[in-house]
């Protein structure tokens, strides 16, 4: 056995926390001087009885007496313990009578404290499923990554239970983000929720963008303020009128800016020069936000009952924080089905949404 200092060895300061970390390091120094060491302690944090002086006195491993190891790892132990432990040596060992009883001492801080680390366990269970819903995609991202972290950390056995990853998950994503996941079979499991959140908040960061670039100087001033709501207007902007950040952005890509044709919007031009994804997203955008068109439709139909049933007094989706009931019906849709709605599903929302937009449509073709 080595006294001798050992960088890996820290004193072991009572937080069941430490305690894996400590015993690993005590276990690989210990092997150091011989390798019985680790098969010895291993099998004495398997004891369910207390191993007593008396025993030990008889029983010889290697030719060694086994109390005389067990000396020798109480004096080993109290090394690499704090003071509050050492002064609590003699209890730990099982009282006077088994002072220096090391093995016992093993046996006791395995027992106190590894016990301990489940409940370390215990409270980052507890922590995920206490995990507050994000409001702000911005700030999605980095909630996603703590979340996955306390995941990863101390619940990686949940990696087994898909479907009770998804309603955790569901349960920490922005509200909106939920309602349009609840309805797209193909995002299922953990990952492709998170995939999903990503691309929808790289898309809402685009738009954003998009709807910056899209609106003249003033407007976008104005939307700057706090009680504003943005204006959108049609008139162009002279050329005098491109904003600063615009002309920095021409700026750095080396080239002037492209002269104005007559009748063109500089904020159109802007846009071309972007990617193809912010492209993609402005066109997206425009389509969108047709008076007429199917996503302005949905944003303005509403509907009273509950999303899956139709029934008045609670929602498809539980909300505790408002006292908001979930619907049995839903919830039992979804444990038939592996704990997610079947592909193509459709609450009464969804219908009776699709059934009015066919009329809505019906009416503006004739
Ligand atoms: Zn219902």
């Amino acid at each position: 056995m080595s006294y001798k200092p050992n960088e890996a060895l820290r004193k072991f300061n009572g937080e069941s926390s430490h305690y894996r970390l400590w015993a690993d390091r005590m276990k690989d120094h210990l092997a150091r001087s011989n390798p019985y060491w680790k098969v010895i302690l291993k099998n004495l944090e398997m004891a369910t009885n207390p191993i007593t002086r008396d025993w030990l006195i008889d029983q010889f491993t290697h030719g060694v007496n086994a109390w005389t190891l067990s000396e020798k790892l109480e004096t080993f132990i109290c090394t690499w313990v704090n003071d509050a432990l050492y002064s609590r040596r003699s209890q730990l060992a099982g009282g006077e009578s088994q002072a220096g009883n090391g093995f016992e001492i093993w046996r006791q801080l395995y027992l106190e404290h590894h016990g301990g680390a489940e409940a370390v366990k215990l409270g980052g269970i507890r922590r995920l499923q206490e995990w507050p819903r994000c409001t702000s995609f911005n700030q999605l991202n980095q909630h996603l990554g703590s979340w996955l972290e306390c995941l990863e950390r101390y619940n990686s056995e949940l990696f087994n239970c898909p479907s009770v990853l998804r309603s955790m998950i569901l349960g920490i994503i922005p509200a909106d983000y939920e309602d349009e996941i609840l309805v797209k079979p193909e995002v299922q499991t953990y990952s492709e929720i998170i995939d999903f959140c990503k691309r929808r908040t790289t898309y809402k960061k685009n738009k954003a963008l998009a709807e910056l670039a899209r609106r003249p100087p003033n407007s976008r001033m104005a939307s700057l303020g706090p009680h504003n709501e943005p204006t959108r207007t049609e008139e162009a902007p002279s050329e005098e009128q491109m904003p600063s950040w615009a002309m920095k952005l021409f700026k750095a890509q080396g080239s002037p800016p492209p002269p104005m044709a007559v009748g063109e919007r500089p904020a159109k031009k802007i846009r071309d020069d972007r990617n193809e994804d912010n492209l993609m997203a402005a066109t997206r955008e425009q389509r969108d936000q047709k008076p007429n068109g199917r996503r302005a439709f949905n944003l303005k139909f509403r509907y009273s009952g509950c999303w899956h049933c139709g029934e008045a007094g609670h929602s498809r989706k539980a909300n505790p924080a408002k006292k908001i009931l979930g619907c049995s019906k839903f919830e039992a849709l979804k444990a038939r089905n592996n704990g997610a709605p079947p592909a193509g599903y459709k609450g009464a929302y969804e219908k009776a949404r699709d059934i009015a937009w066919d009329k809505f449509s019906k009416k503006k073709s004739s």
